[in-house]
């Protein structure tokens, strides 16, 4: 683990904008904190335009209550310290008002966090705090109540949600996952009924098959960088369009018939770089990286599949609706759609975990887009920038299918027009 370098100014502007730009926040609502090794608590400042936010306007208030800055404080700081008081291990929060997760503070719920493995394991459960008075003493005791029960993220009724970390990553990341858990439950309503998962298939993603041994990777060739290269600009154009979250998806490409490069575990998908990508040639890692836990899979799609060169696993939250419903999801709605996906299966969940060799099987270029119930989608090219286009192509094709049914009843293509498709397209 690298040094933490960035000053805590820094951080929270980064993470501000962030939550900005993603839509997870209007101008003036929300706010972030960082408690430093001093107890300094370093604040965005009150009623500010989110959108010019710079270093400089961020407020460090000292133990004694003095404070330094050109701003006043975030005027909802009192519920931060009150959790920092409760709460030793808690060194940043996050806080603001995104729409998906105040609609459940409206409906007076808490979003499910068992839908996904890895929203479970890094939200955990989700705290309620009931409605007090804005920057009152009253709303910070509410909240401190529930962290000091342990939760780390906590939904504050007719509101909005509370997050906390070790770090300010670690509390954005559960931020950001909870948001898009709560995008996804309200998508799959529109489907169906959500299914959960139970505390044994949660307990399925615990393996450490990705750390394989390791071994020197010897000089880069000009077709790796080339792959790394694009790689990472998929990578961050898939975070950007919000295909998956800051840690979790993964790119693979093949490299040669002995290597495949993939995403490394636990790497801010945002900020990620060439030299982050893990070489895995002859079954062994990059020395000194960590590729994604998925890699077992990759591996098995390319040996079993000579035409395949880039494998993908995201998680698009419209086509998730689907595979957290349990409802088919029919590609035969217009041509693009048909062409690029083909019919889409439903694996159940657990199979890319304990039967590797069968989800290998279960996708090709044939088939090249599959959604695995409760967990991701699979999508496999001819090339990386192929399985891309059908990742997105599949994520604008579900958002048509859930916003056509709102409207009236779905037309699908009949028998005899998926037929000419099939051969106008060569497709078998
Ligand atoms: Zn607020």
């Amino acid at each position: 683990m690298s040094r933490h370098l960035t000053h805590p100014r820094d951080e929270i502007v980064e993470f501000m904008q962030r939550i900005y730009g993603y839509g997870m926040t209007t101008t003036s609502g929300g706010n972030l904190s960082i408690r430093d090794e001093d107890d300094d608590v370093w604040v965005s400042p009150a009623g500010y335009d989110k959108g010019s936010l710079t270093p400089l306007d961020i407020i460090c208030v000292h133990r004694d209550g003095t404070a330094d800055g050109p701003h006043r404080p975030s005027s909802e700081l009192p519920f931060h310290q009150a959790i920092y008081g409760v709460r030793p291990d808690v060194r940043a929060i996050v806080h603001a008002h995104p729409p998906a997760l105040v609609a459940f503070s409206l409906a007076g719920e808490v979003p499910d966090t068992r839908i996904l493995p890895n929203a479970r394991l890094i939200c955990g459960d989700v705290g309620f705090a009931p409605y007090e008075l804005p920057g009152s003493t009253a709303l910070g005791e509410a909240i401190a109540s529930a962290f000091s029960q342990g939760y780390d993220t906590v939904i504050l009724e007719n509101h909005g949600i509370v997050c906390s970390g070790a770090s300010l990553f670690e509390a954005f990341q559960r931020f950001e996952t909870l948001d898009f858990c709560a995008r996804l439950s309200i998508e799959a309503r529109r489907v169906g009924e959500p299914h959960t998962l139970s505390d044994e298939q949660l307990g399925f993603i615990k393996g450490d098959s990705h750390l394989v041994a390791e071994s020197d990777p010897g000089t880069a060739s000009s077709r790796e960088r080339e792959l790394r290269t694009m790689m990472v600009r998929l990578i961050r154009r898939a975070y950007d369009q919000m295909l998956f979250t800051s840690t979790e998806g993964t790119f693979s490409c093949r490299l040669d018939d002995d290597a495949l490069l993939i995403t490394p575990y636990g790497v801010d998908r945002k900020r990620i770089g060439a030299e982050d990508i893990v070489l895995v040639r002859h079954g062994r890692r990059e020395r000194g990286k960590v590729p994604s836990r998925s890699l077992q899979l990759h591996q098995k799609i390319y040996q079993r599949h000579a035409d395949v060169a880039a494998v993908l696993i995201a998680h698009p939250p419209n086509v998730m609706a689907f595979g957290v419903a349990h409802e088919p999801f029919s590609t035969r709605t217009i041509p693009e759609s048909f062409i690029m996906l083909r019919d889409i299966p439903l694996l159940e969940y657990g199979a890319q975990y304990t039967d590797r060799d069968e989800v290998a099987g279960m996708i090709d270029l044939q088939r090249p887009f599959v959604i695995v119930e409760n967990d991701c989608v699979i999508v496999v090219g001819s090339t990386l920038l192929e399985a891309f286009d059908r990742l997105e192509v599949g994520e604008f094709s579900a958002r048509s299918v859930i916003g056509a049914a709102a409207i009236g009843p779905v037309s699908s293509l009949g028998e005899q027009q998926v037929a000419d498709l099939k051969d106008a397209f060569g497709i078998r």
